[in-house]
């Protein structure tokens, strides 16, 4: 069992910055679990801490049923891969690999033999004698984590482990650490700064912001259902469209026009609440000719994303005077509208979402969400 536990845990360093704020998550025994969140919101300091490179202020930490909080890296039964891979220039892959063993006090024979088999369930039996000034960056990344797979760790914490990556490698690599991680079955925390990458790989998600978890979630949940406004501006290629508005006669109203209300909104707001109202580009039609209930202006701007265009729209503002709203929509291929030209957007049924104070107004009984 190395589930992981964190209740109440704080960090502050020396100088008074609070990394981490009376923060409660569970992780679950095998989870493949992302730490998301803008730089300096506590990712990599939550993940040193689980490891025991730093020492929590208050709080505690626990693997399995063991509590860790105060028990030095050595002892946690935890292997972390860094950013920057932290090889050592002067060994050989084979003595990077080995090296933890060595540090156990295993013997020379035995852990050359564990650290040839890791290397090639990694791929990397051809590279066993180079040292990693000769390797690419990919292979440094699959040692460092061979490095880490060789002492069979009940978990592993991962930071940025992707980030020293050309785009396209990094594509690949995501692909082998999921598959690496659901044949190993083992406890896997990574940090991340890239939603896209917490996306793919993760099965669940926590994201953070100046030290709290602002969400836990499934891709799915945390994607479809961001619970407040901050993470709904954070998960999505493009984010989401946040529109302020205000309720009127059940109807959520942006200046003249009127948009139907969310269905897990119905009874759920009043009458002239301020709220916002959000859905992402990919859940608005545009047409080129008046819809009601749609959102109209002008086509600003027109991106070419390859099988599909960004457009930006200025809509204009609720109250005279103010600056146009602009809305962002994904369009296919072959549609996208000329810059200039009117357009009215309309929110696909079952994809808009209604905050109020920034949080995600929720029904009793919220109907899933279907493709
Ligand atoms: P990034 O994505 O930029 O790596 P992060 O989310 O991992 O950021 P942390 O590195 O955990 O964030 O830092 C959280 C906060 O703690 C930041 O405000 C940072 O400046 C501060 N911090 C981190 N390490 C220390 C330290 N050793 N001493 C003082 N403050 C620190």
């Amino acid at each position: 069992m190395s589930a992981i536990t964190m209740r109440e845990l704080t960090k502050i360093y020396p100088g008074g910055v609070r990394a981490l704020d009376g923060l409660d998550l569970q992780i679950a025994d095998g989870e493949f679990f992302a730490l998301l969140g803008p730089s300096g919101c506590g990712k990599t300091t939550l993940l040193r801490t689980i490891a025991g490179l730093e020492v929590a202020s208050t709080g505690s930490v626990s693997i399995g049923d063991r509590d860790v909080t105060n028990l030095p890296p050595g002892q946690r039964d935890v292997a972390m891969v860094f950013q920057d891979y932290a090889l050592f220039p002067h060994m050989s892959v084979q003595d990077n690999i080995a090296y933890p063993l060595r540090i156990k006090k295993m013997d020379r024979r035995t852990r050359g033999a564990k650290a040839a088999q890791t290397a090639a369930e990694l791929g990397l039996s051809q590279l066993l004698e180079r040292r990693p000034g000769q390797l690419s960056g990919g292979q440094q990344q699959r040692v460092a984590l061979a490095r880490a797979m060789a002492c069979h760790p009940s978990v592993f914490l991962l930071d940025e482990p992707l980030s020293n990556l050309d785009a396209r490698l990094r594509l690949e690599a995501r692909t082998f650490l999921k598959r690496l991680q659901r044949e190993l079955g083992i406890t896997t925390v990574f940090v991340t700064h890239d939603q896209a990458e917490a996306l793919a790989l993760a099965d669940r998600i926590a994201v953070m912001d100046g030290g709290r978890i602002r969400q836990v979630g499934t891709p799915t949940e945390v994607f479809r259902q961001p619970a407040n406004t901050f993470v709904a501006g954070f998960i999505g290629s493009t984010p989401m469209n946040l529109i302020h508005a205000t309720v009127v006669d059940g109807e959520v109203a942006v200046g003249s026009v009127r948009l139907a209300l969310p269905e897990h909104a119905h009874g759920q707001v009043a009458d002239g609440e301020n709220v916002v109202f959000g859905v992402r580009p990919e859940y608005l039609d545009l047409s080129s000719e008046p819809v009601a209930g749609a959102l109209s202006g002008t086509v600003a701007v027109v991106e070419n994303l390859g099988s599909h265009s960004l457009v930006s729209l200025d809509v204009p503002a609720p109250a005279a005077g103010d600056p146009a709203v602009s809305v962002q929509a994904v369009v296919p291929e072959g549609a996208e509208p000329t810059p200039g030209a009117a357009g009215w957007l309309v929110p696909r049924p079952g994809r808009s979402l209604l905050y109020r104070g920034g949080e995600l107004v929720v029904a009793q009984a919220q109907p899933a969400v279907t493709v």
